[in-house]
């Protein structure tokens, strides 16, 4: 996912618009892998200060994973607002606040993925009342009724 900022580097503190959308491959996040269902769009602006480029917007996607309690596979949206510092590759004096770009592109997916990952649920249930497994049988609890008997703690 990129955007060509050529016309920002000439205006300088002028704000740009842009709107992007991408299906992006699957992704390593720690434990997890991610897989996406439907493309990560991005809207937002960017300007240019003469030193790097302020990007700022919304990213929105959707995420295959499973039910907490139940398995099930369901897919979790994401939705998440994000504001980051981008400063020209070389030579710069690099930080983790900031990312780097080379040209007159902006390559986006690094600090789209970062902020999208930051808001990933540790665990995602397919609807509030889910009855899960039961622990004993391992019967969908959410469709038929064993007969376990369950000792609470
Ligand atoms: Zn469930
Ligand atoms: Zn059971």
């Amino acid at each position: 996912m990129r955007i060509r900022v050529a016309n920002a580097i000439r205006q300088t503190g002028e704000l740009f618009s842009f709107e992007a959308a991408e299906l992006f491959a699957e992704q390593e996040f720690g434990e997890r892998t991610i897989a996406f269902s439907e493309p990560v769009s991005v809207s937002g602006t960017y300007v240019y200060d003469g030193k790097g480029f302020t990007v700022s917007g919304k990213a929105k996607c959707a995420v295959h994973t499973v039910c907490a309690r139940c398995t099930k596979p369901i897919v979790d949206h994401l939705d998440v607002s994000f504001s980051e510092r981008f400063v020209k590759g070389e030579g710069a004096s690099l930080d983790d606040e900031t990312y780097p770009y080379t040209g007159d592109e902006l390559l986006l997916d690094k600090a789209v993925m970062d902020n999208l990952f930051l808001e990933l649920p540790i665990a995602s249930i397919c609807r509030e009342d889910c009855q899960g497994l039961c622990p004993v049988c391992g019967a969908d609890r959410n469709a038929t009724t064993c007969n376990c008997t369950i000792q609470e703690a």
